[in-house]
């Protein structure tokens, strides 16, 4: 088996609240391994670059709103002017691209086995009504879909975790120069694995 690396961003609601310490150590606690961390004002384009710009992922976040609506009975054309989910997608992209400049942002490269699965686990729904307690998103948000839509803003999640694989190394290529990444084990990994 191979390790994998994943991007953590602790975002602007994150920072703004002072949780950086808080967040990182529940990720260094389960036994992940940092070997990259920093903090920047991301630009415009950086932001632009790191969520995709398809169609399918433009569809998947369009139709959380759409799944939601559907809930509640609520007419996704009375805010976005459009019940297209790929449109919708787009002008949530939109929201980011600002949401994401409020403040300078927290990055955060870990690696490990099942890397991934690990950090969307502690990192919980992206919904925070929805996010267990103990995630990150469920223990320190509760921001809903209809609320952000109505105040033309994304869902304030606290942080971004690598969705998969291929995602998780195109963001670290995005975020990080290879000499910014420290290769080296943690001393307790022999009572881990
Ligand atoms: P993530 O991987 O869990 O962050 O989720 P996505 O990649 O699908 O979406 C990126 C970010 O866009 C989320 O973390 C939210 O901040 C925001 N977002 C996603 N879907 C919606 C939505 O339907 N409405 C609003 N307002 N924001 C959304």
């Amino acid at each position: 088996m191979q390790k994998q690396r994943a991007l953590l961003i602790i975002k602007p609601d994150g920072v703004q609240r002072g949780l950086i310490g808080k967040i990182i150590s529940r990720f260094e606690q389960v036994g992940l391994t940092i070997i990259g961390l920093k903090f920047m004002w991301a630009t415009r384009e950086q932001i632009t670059a790191h969520y995709p710009e398809t169609d399918a992922w433009f569809k998947k976040v369009g139709e959380r709103t759409l799944t939601n609506y559907a809930k509640k009975s609520l007419d996704a054309k009375k805010v976005f002017n459009t019940d297209d989910p790929v449109m919708i997608g787009k002008t949530v992209k939109s929201w980011l691209v600002n949401y994401m400049q409020e403040s300078p942002l927290f990055f955060a490269v870990v690696e490990s086995y099942d890397v991934i699965e690990i950090v969307r686990k502690l990192s919980g729904n992206t919904i925070p009504l929805l996010a267990a307690p103990g995630t990150i998103r469920g223990d320190f948000s509760h921001d809903t879909i209809d609320l952000a839509n109505e105040q033309s803003r994304p869902l304030r999640n606290i942080i971004h975790a690598s969705d998969t694989v291929e995602d998780g190394e195109k963001e670290v290529n995005l975020w990080f120069k290879p000499e910014e990444l420290f290769a080296y084990s943690r001393a307790d990994e022999k009572f881990m694995f």
